[in-house]
């Protein structure tokens, strides 16, 4: 049959066998020869031949069959046949091992390369190379005079005795220069162990362990609500309308105190819904002053405008008056009192599952949560909420999100 057909000769030219299809709109033929086909379409990506139609196999695609609207889906087919053996966990594995491989090799390269660069300029200081156990012997045995003594002991005699008391004596007199010269050697060599620190290496290093930990393939879907909501002042909570809020820079909201020394409660403007998870940032600045009251925290809707923040639901940056202290990693999140504080926390709030935790942002290092779960009522209605009491310190939503799942990180 296929022969027959293969080799059925075109009516019109003799020489020709109908060994073609083309598949045009209004212009389609089943059986056609290639002189015919030529005359009849410009089209020629719509002809194809009888033996590629009739020879192909559940794998192979056409260039332009079936019609389309768009060309490149036959070439983006034909490209994902080449992974067609393979499954969407295969290749999502093979892509997340290569990232970590290629991850890996370009950390380790440029660590390799520092280490080179750091040890010859080690070698290129000079005053680093010299042994200091050998120069604080020498001064010792100096301001000793461990070996006269040792030699006046070994040859003793008539004169010895006096000697020696002539020696113990000049030490009594030299007390002072002598603890001198071994003090300002010591003070020489602590200064020069301290050219080398540790501590900004030691902060780097926390920096990228971090930032590792936020690697993620899988995009949550996050979406930012900091330019929808606003703060309030509670109404008749202590001096919480002398509280300034303002929009500064990335539509940031900045919370201070204007007048000195008095409490001041400010809410979001809207009630948490119990099923959304909630992302807060907030910087919390203690400036010039050390009493550290920055709190940060949920109230009750029917709280909210004439009870206190602290000893509820609450961070407190001081350390005392709270409850989310449960350490989960690491260390504390709150630094006590201190003048220079100006850091960064992540707040993390699902009310359906009692979870409130706190973090330090954006390392992760230290995270609370909330010691006593049952404090978060059912059926409740909360609003995310901060005080502040001092003219001195800032409290700064940087931002606000819902995401359809926590990550791993606290
Ligand atoms: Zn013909």
């Amino acid at each position: 049959m296929d022969q027959e057909k293969k080799q059925s000769k075109c009516n019109i030219h003799s020489n020709f066998n109908n060994n073609l299809l083309l598949f045009e709109e209004n212009n389609i033929h089943t059986k056609i020869c290639s002189v015919c086909a030529k005359q009849i379409t410009e089209n020629f990506n719509k002809i194809i031949e009888h033996d590629e139609f009739i020879h192909t196999d559940q794998n192979y695609i056409f260039s332009s069959f079936p019609p389309l609207e768009d060309k490149n889906i036959y070439n983006s087919i034909k490209n994902l046949q080449i992974k067609k053996d393979s499954s969407i966990q295969d290749i999502f594995i093979e892509k997340i091992n290569n990232y970590f491989t290629c991850l890996k090799k370009e950390i380790n390269q440029k660590i390799d390369n520092l280490q080179i660069q750091v040890k010859s300029k080690l070698i290129q200081m000079d005053d680093v190379r010299q042994n200091q156990g050998d120069i604080f012997l020498d001064i010792y045995n100096e301001v000793s005079s461990k070996f006269d003594i040792q030699k006046l002991y070994k040859e003793y005699s008539q004169d010895s005795e006096q000697r020696l008391k002539e020696i113990i004596k000049e030490k009594y007199q030299n007390i002072k220069s002598n603890t001198e010269k071994l003090q300002i050697n010591i003070k020489e060599y602590q200064t020069m162990i301290n050219k080398i620190s540790l501590k900004t290496p030691i902060e780097i290093q926390k920096n990228i362990l971090g930032l590792i930990d936020q690697i993620d393939f899988f995009q949550k879907s996050q979406k930012d609500i900091i330019d929808d909501i606003d703060f309030e002042k509670s109404k008749s909570y202590h001096c919480s309308q002398n509280l300034q809020i303002q929009r500064i820079q990335n539509r940031q909201i900045q919370i201070s105190q204007s007048i000195s020394d008095s409490h001041g409660i400010s809410y979001a403007n809207f009630i948490l819904d119990p099923n959304q998870k909630y992302i807060f940032r907030v910087k919390l600045q203690t400036n010039s002053n050390s009493d550290s009251f920055l709190i940060v925290g949920i109230i009750q809707e029917q709280d909210k405008d004439n009870k206190q923040l602290y000893d509820g639901i609450c961070y407190n940056e001081k350390g005392d008056c709270m409850t989310i202290n449960k350490v989960v990693k690491g260390n504390n999140v709150y630094e006590g009192s201190k003048v220079d504080i100006d850091k960064e926390i992540e707040v993390r709030i699902h009310l359906a599952q009692k979870i409130i935790k706190v973090a330090n942002y954006p390392n992760y290092e230290n995270v609370a949560e909330l010691e006593k779960k049952q404090l978060i009522l059912e059926n409740t209605q909360y609003r995310f909420a901060v005080e502040l009491y001092h003219i001195a310190h800032n409290i700064i939503i940087t931002h606000v999100s819902t995401i359809s799942e926590f990550d791993q990180q606290m």
